[in-house]
């Protein structure tokens, strides 16, 4: 089926969309973007992503190319044309187009490109298996609360993660604290039963659906702590998970070849994700 893509004001067929040599994403990585999951056709938060995106661009003084009820039409434009009622939106803004120096340049024009695609979530049996962990040093800059296309370091950390046969990389700072997963956020359940992930300070993104995990879980009267944690506090913890847009809430039942708890997955870590998925209304499952 013919797939399109918004490239600056334009649906253009996917395999010949581009964008300028000279825009400073590709020279530079000077730009932010977003992934905003599509699950019957609904665009699931897509308030907190546009926020976390105006955030983004805000922090990075890039001026929003369009005006918010501009872009979400857009975003449906955009899925509508690429016939998509199940799948993700990948937005990027980057500050546009100019001749190659490192100062902001005086009059490039911000470019926007929305492109989306068919997308099933984690499959009831990973769901049901749990997913594996390793641990890597956090390489990144000091600004990760900013959603930048820098990610270099995070697609190192994956591909470490995925030659060692795990789904995810958590990344550790100097400190010995887990920051959070290349492209998810961290959590554990301590043996006393807390939920504890890291606050959202400049050392990670703070997720979209961090936040709605820690909203079901002050509705399910868990005990949250905001705070950083070690490795081997994880490793020791009763159950432990992480969240994202795309795979939403997914059982850890191994960190660095050490079982967490039972080795399986968690009864609090599953209730989460029957509560984040009751509060999306996608009581049915993942993306279908
Ligand atoms: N941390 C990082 C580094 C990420 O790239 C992502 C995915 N955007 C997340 C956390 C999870 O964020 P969200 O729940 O908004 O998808």
């Amino acid at each position: 089926m013919a797939r399109f893509a918004y490239v600056n004001g334009q649906y253009q067929p996917y395999g010949e969309a581009a964008v300028h040599i000279d825009d400073r994403g590709y020279q530079f990585a000077d730009g932010v973007y977003e992934v905003i999951a599509v699950i019957g056709g609904r665009l699931l938060d897509e308030i907190p992503h546009l926020d976390r995106l105006d955030r983004s661009l805000a922090a990075l003084s890039i001026l929003p190319p369009l005006s918010r009820p501009a872009l979400r039409h857009i975003l449906r434009e955009t899925l509508r044309r690429n016939r998509i009622t199940a799948g993700i939106l990948y937005l990027q803004i980057t500050r546009g187009v100019a001749k190659r120096d490192h100062p902001f340049p005086k009059d490039a024009v911000p470019a926007l490109v929305v492109t989306a695609r068919r997308f099933k979530g984690a499959s009831e049996s990973i769901v049901s298996a749990g997913v594996a962990v390793v641990t890597t040093q956090d390489l990144r800059w000091h600004r990760c609360d900013i959603k930048s296309i820098s990610l270099l370091p995070n697609v190192l950390a994956k591909q470490g993660a995925r030659a060692q046969g795990a789904f995810e990389a958590w990344m550790v700072d100097r400190q010995g604290h887990v920051t959070e997963g290349a492209s998810t956020n961290a959590w554990i359940i301590s043996k006393q039963g807390e939920l504890i992930t890291r606050s959202a300070d400049h050392a990670i993104l703070n997720g979209v659906t961090r936040l709605a995990v820690l909203a079901a879980a002050k509705r399910l009267g868990l005990t949250i702590v905001e705070r950083p944690f070690t490795v081997s506090e994880a490793q020791q913890a009763k159950e432990a998970f992480l969240t994202s847009t795309t795979s939403h809430v997914l059982p850890v039942v191994r960190i660095d070849q050490h079982p967490i708890g039972n080795g399986h997955p968690g009864e609090l870590s599953l209730a989460l994700r029957q509560a984040y998925l009751h509060q999306h209304g996608l009581l049915s499952g993942a993306f279908r």
